[in-house]
């Protein structure tokens, strides 16, 4: 079962850059480049090229434009020297899906003006910690968690945009409300002060077809902006589906792997 819930042993052994040697017969070779990278940087660089490839050739597909698209570089189980990098590399917005790890990230890369996106599930003893870095936060999946992101914005002076996280397949066991739940979440987080509603997020479940639960995420956000013409974010794809995401709308993609290469042990 795939998971994002903490703790489930997605863990890297945070090795230095440059020093994974082994994980890299698990990546792609970069097209048209060596197939050992010099650098870390080189490493990085080159799958940024093919997912920025990836991404142009989708938005051709779907007649989209790029600039339409946020790419959130997904760093977690990686160093913050591997944030730095894609921050030179031209990365704005970075994701993580543990207040522990983001918060130290967040912490060491405050020189490099980064939007920090919280994309994992997340308990609302961690509201106080991920409203002091957290611009964005993916996962808002209940009642109780727009409280206490909101009293904790509120108490740091800090305005967080918040997507409501939908459980595509119904079953909120992996995070996410259920479709049915979507309407009053976004209602509740438009009227909490120092929350802003973004969007919806969603991850394709196991076992379908990601081009079909996107299409129903779509219809979703497209009944969410009616109600709030603001929340014009859908964050959807990731390294393995970010086509179909695009082909469906998704204004926020979020990759990890495709980036930064294989993360271990592999859970996903
Ligand atoms: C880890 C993670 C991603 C990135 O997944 P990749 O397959 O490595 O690109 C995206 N979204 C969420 C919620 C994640 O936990």
């Amino acid at each position: 079962m795939r998971s994002v819930t903490p703790g489930t042993g997605d863990e890297h052994p945070a090795a230095p850059a440059g020093a994974d040697g082994d994980g890299s017969a698990d990546r792609p070779a970069p097209a048209g480049a060596d197939a050992t990278p010099a650098t870390r940087r080189d490493e990085i660089a080159a799958g940024l090229a093919r997912v920025e490839a990836e991404i142009a050739e989708a938005c051709r597909a779907a007649g989209r434009h790029r600039e339409e698209l946020t790419l959130v570089a997904v760093s977690k189980t990686y160093p913050a020297s591997d944030v730095r990098l894609l921050a030179g590399l031209g990365i704005t917005d970075v994701g993580e899906n543990r207040d522990q790890e983001a918060s130290a990230k967040a912490r060491d890369c405050a020189d490099l003006g980064l939007r920090w996106h919280f994309i994992g599930q997340l308990q609302t003893n961690k509201a106080r910690s991920v409203a002091g870095y957290a611009d964005v936060v993916h996962s808002v999946d209940r009642p109780r968690l727009v409280t206490a992101l909101s009293r904790e914005a509120l108490a740091a002076g800090r305005r967080i945009t918040c997507l409501v996280q939908v459980a595509l397949d119904g079953d909120p066991a992996r995070g996410g409300a259920r479709p049915e739940e979507v309407e009053a979440l976004a209602d509740a987080v438009a009227g909490a002060g120092g929350l802003a509603l973004g969007g919806v997020m969603a991850v394709a479940p196991l076992g379908e077809d990601p081009g079909r639960a996107f299409a129903r995420l779509r219809e979703i956000a497209r009944s969410v902006r009616d109600a709030h013409p603001e929340a014009v974010v859908v964050s959807a794809g990731m390294s393995g589906d970010l086509s179909q995401a695009i082909a469906n709308g998704a204004t926020h993609l979020r990759v990890g792997t495709a980036l930064l290469g294989r993360r271990k042990p592999f859970v996903r």
